[in-house]
């Protein structure tokens, strides 16, 4: 068995997921919240027949062994989250002193221009993750403080960040260049970065071994339609454009992101309603996208309340379609076509007239859905284009933490 341990830490909560990397099998995974607060909450599963992910590069849905565990209990910082966590693997299996992680990954949202690989963690690193908070102060400093806390805990094992950023390290200066001032841009580190490359990469090189064809000789577009959402082409294996840039608000509609708009709104609200730029950012942030137009961040609400009849709701599908769509041209443009087309996350996997949304009048570039097997309820990967389509349409479920696993395996066993 080789255990790996996955951490994804936010400012008062983290989760973790122990793999097996021999299987690629989740053993256990868990949630530690309300960090800080008087009284916080850990809850740990333990998988029984987990995910047969590393082969066929795909996870599926683990079943439980038994129920999750939930305790409640004060947790005053990462540090003890850490401790809370290592007591429930004691309590409810599987044993870390018995089979003890051998590496511990991390995912860190920003690695700036500076990190386009999985990276060791050493004390120089963490202050580069530090002095990356510039870019991403909500989550470097939070990604931070479960590296810090984890190295307590675990200090004998190497510890290695994973960046959502890197994947898209390979963009051309054409593509991460904003259209400013170029001396502003540079003292400030202005220019589009991109997120969600974890799932990026995982996917795209999913669909590539699913499709038994090499990675290299594929062009491919990846929808990763979660809460947040981007969409990523990508030319063998490499991406060349993606439509989140210097934060992960740009691009496509989401949950609650109000994803593109004209900046000169936000001059707009600023100058005639008073808004300040911590309300601005608050209100595209948290309070647009779907929550904004139709009062909830959720898809299935969305399709409740369009089956209600509610014409806002039915809007916001349509405003978010729109916008898939225009991406949807955009890179089959900068990628000269497409030989696959991947959908991933909970809105891609889950919503048909989402995917048949996005690429209904694709029919012109080779992009043929077949409606029943787009409508399918079949879980793990699949084709939902027909036989003849040109571009192959998939479902493909997105695994970070096995991606993230893989990473860190790489390079503490290199
Ligand atoms: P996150 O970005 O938080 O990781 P996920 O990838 O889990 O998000 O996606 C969560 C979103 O997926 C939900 O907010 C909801 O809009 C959508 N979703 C989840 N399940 C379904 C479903 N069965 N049908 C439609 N949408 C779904």
């Amino acid at each position: 068995m080789t255990p790996v341990l996955v951490i994804n830490s936010g400012s008062s909560s983290f989760k973790y997921q122990l793999l097996d990397m021999d299987t690629g099998r989740t053993l256990a995974s868990g949630l530690v919240e309300r960090i800080g607060e008087p009284i916080g909450v850990a809850r740990h599963t333990v998988y029984a027949t987990p995910a047969p992910a590393a082969t066929g590069g795909v996870a599926g849905t683990p079943t439980f062994l038994d129920a999750t565990r939930t305790r409640e209990l004060p947790i005053p910082d990462h540090t003890a989250g850490f401790e809370v966590m290592l007591d429930a693997f004691a309590s409810y299996g599987p044993s870390l002193t018995e089979t003890p992680p051998v590496a511990v990954g991390h995912r860190v949202v920003h690695g700036g221009a500076r990190f386009f690989e999985p990276t060791l963690i050493t004390p120089l690193v963490e202050i580069n993750i530090d002095e990356l908070s510039v870019l991403a102060p909500l989550h470097n400093p939070a990604n931070l403080a479960g590296i810090v806390a984890a190295r307590t805990t675990f200090p004998d094992v190497p510890h290695v960040a994973v960046f959502d950023t890197a994947f898209h390290q390979t963009l051309a200066p054409a593509a991460y260049t904003y259209a400013i001032d170029t001396e502003v841009a540079a003292a400030h580190r202005i220019r589009r970065y991109g997120f969600h490359g974890t799932s990026h990469k995982f996917v795209s090189e999913a669909a590539a071994a699913f499709l038994a064809r090499p990675l290299v000789e594929l062009k491919q577009i990846v929808f990763h339609l979660g809460n947040g959402a981007s969409v990523t082409a990508i030319d063998g294996g490499r991406s060349i454009d993606t439509s989140m840039g210097f934060t992960p608000l740009e691009g496509l509609v989401m949950g609650t992101r109000s994803g593109d708009i004209d900046p000169a709104v936000l001059f707009q609200l600023e100058r005639r309603a008073g808004m300040s730029v911590d309300d601005l950012d608050d209100l595209l942030n948290k309070r647009s996208g779907l929550l904004g137009l139709a009062g909830s961040n959720d898809l299935r609400d969305i399709r409740a309340a369009i089956g209600r009849g509610e014409p806002r709701a039915l809007l916001a599908f349509e405003v978010y379609v729109h916008r898939l769509r225009a991406y949807a041209g955009a890179y089959l443009a900068q990628l000269g076509g497409a030989d696959v087309i991947s959908f991933t996350a909970g809105v891609g996997e889950n919503a048909p007239g989402v995917r048949a949304g996005a690429l209904e009048t694709l029919g012109f570039a080779g992009v043929e859905i077949d409606h029943e097997r787009n409508e399918s309820a079949e879980r793990g990967i699949r084709v939902i284009s027909t036989d003849a389509s040109a571009v192959t349409v998939l479902v493909v479920p997105t695994d970070e933490e096995l991606e993230i696993a893989r990473q860190t395996l790489s390079v503490a066993r290199p």
